[in-house]
């Protein structure tokens, strides 16, 4: 690597975004979206930093964690420390209750203390144990001012961002990349990233098979019609597959019910109606105010993409040209990890170290490359 590097950053949503971020103070970094930046599943995402939950290595999760903290207060960027209360289904509580002894940062609640210490906030919990309550490594953010402010730090360190700059191909020579075909010609780079979404599949077809495909997810705003007291946990409830988080507006945010989809482009913008009936009937019996006047229901601008094992691939694989970066599979949790990606990206370009093991993130992971894997699911 030399200082003038430059690496071309194909897609500005988060991913593209946190690459760009994590390369600009020693790269000469140029963003190209074929639409408007952060304008993908970005754009909808809900914000649940739900780290605590997840299927992460500790250095993973303790990357994650310690960005969201230092960006705290750059530009427009707020982070919100609040706990997680996941319920437990009857016939679980034993079960959760030995998870909460392994570790001082998960409390087992019986539904009375629930109701205790949350005063308003939950309903019927006849048919729960309880709930464990994540103490550590959750909050949340408003992915709109996270993005604006990751692409300002960019812009201001020299990268340049550019929207309706659609990219039609990579140039390669001698097995190594040059640059990107796009709508307006070529630019020439010594990397190109590819942070391309549910596209991602299609626009690398001629030079790896990713096993990643389209999944869709639900998430609506509702006026719960009841004060949202600042104490109030985040939330989610594996039953009916959703979650939830208080706004800084004291609304709630829902979402949830996720699922594969073939063809993101055809897929309705607004939630749909079986989600909206899911919260409103049925989550409303357990969560005062889920039934409560809708505010917004515009959730879902194409797809996020889904990979095998629930996380992403961040990798330069083996078998493509040297100089390429893919960054896809971000299952529903692109936002939360986009630091990571960050960090992976730029360990892959820069051959840095970036804290964490990388493969957990590469493509050889999987022997099979298909895309007809079966989902997995965030609730299990
Ligand atoms: C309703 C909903 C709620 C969610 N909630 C959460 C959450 O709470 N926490 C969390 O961590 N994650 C959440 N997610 C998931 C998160 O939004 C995604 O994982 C993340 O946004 C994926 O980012 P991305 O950059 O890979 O994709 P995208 O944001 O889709 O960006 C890809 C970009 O690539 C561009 N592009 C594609 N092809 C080309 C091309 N040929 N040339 C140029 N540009 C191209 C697209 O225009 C797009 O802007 C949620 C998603 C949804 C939909």
């Amino acid at each position: 690597m030399t200082d003038t590097d430059r690496v071309v950053v194909v897609g500005a949503g988060v991913a593209g975004l946190a690459a760009a971020h994590a390369l600009v103070p020693d790269h000469d970094v140029v963003v190209l979206d074929r639409g408007t930046v952060g304008g993908g599943a970005t754009s909808r995402a809900s914000g649940m930093i739900s780290l605590a939950l997840e299927p992460l290595p500790p250095a993973v999760r303790d990357h994650a964690w310690s960005f969201f903290h230092d960006f705290d207060g750059t530009g427009v960027f707020d982070f919100f420390e609040q706990p997680t209360v996941r319920l437990v289904p009857a016939g679980d509580g034993g079960h959760a209750e030995a998870t909460a002894a392994e570790s001082e940062a998960v409390r087992f609640h019986t539904p009375e203390d629930l109701h205790e210490l949350h005063p308003g906030t939950f309903d019927d919990l006849s048919g729960y144990d309880g709930a464990l309550e994540y103490l550590d490594h959750t909050g949340f953010l408003d992915p709109e001012d996270y993005g604006a402010t990751l692409r300002h730090e960019a812009d201001v360190a020299g990268a340049r961002i550019y929207r309706d700059r659609t990219v039609t191909g990579l140039r390669i020579e001698d097995d190594e990349v040059t640059g990107v075909e796009t709508d307006l010609g070529p630019v020439d780079a010594d990397y190109v990233v590819v942070a391309t979404g549910w596209r991602t599949r299609e626009f690398l077809a001629d030079h790896v098979e990713l096993p990643v495909r389209p999944m869709r997810w639900n998430a609506l705003v509702v006026d719960p019609g009841r004060e949202v007291p600042p104490t109030e946990p985040m939330g989610s409830d594996p039953e009916r597959r959703v979650y939830w988080r208080p706004t800084r507006h004291g609304d709630l945010l829902v979402g949830g019910n996720e699922h594969l989809v073939d063809d993101p482009e055809s897929a309705t913008m607004r939630v749909d109606e079986s989600f909206v009936d899911l919260v409103q009937s049925d989550l409303a019996d357990v969560l005062a105010g889920a039934d409560g006047e809708i505010r917004r229901t515009d959730c879902c601008p194409g797809a996020d993409t889904a990979s095998p094992d629930g996380l992403p691939i961040v990798d330069a694989p083996a078998e493509t040209p040297d100089g390429l970066v893919v960054a896809t599979g971000f299952h529903g949790r692109g936002v939360m990890l986009s630091p990571v990606t960050g960090a992976a990206v730029r360990a892959h370009v820069a051959d840095e170290d970036p804290g964490f093991a990388l493969d957990r993130f590469a493509l050889d992971r999987f022997t099979h490359r298909s895309p007809d894997f079966d989902y997995v699911s965030h609730w299990d």
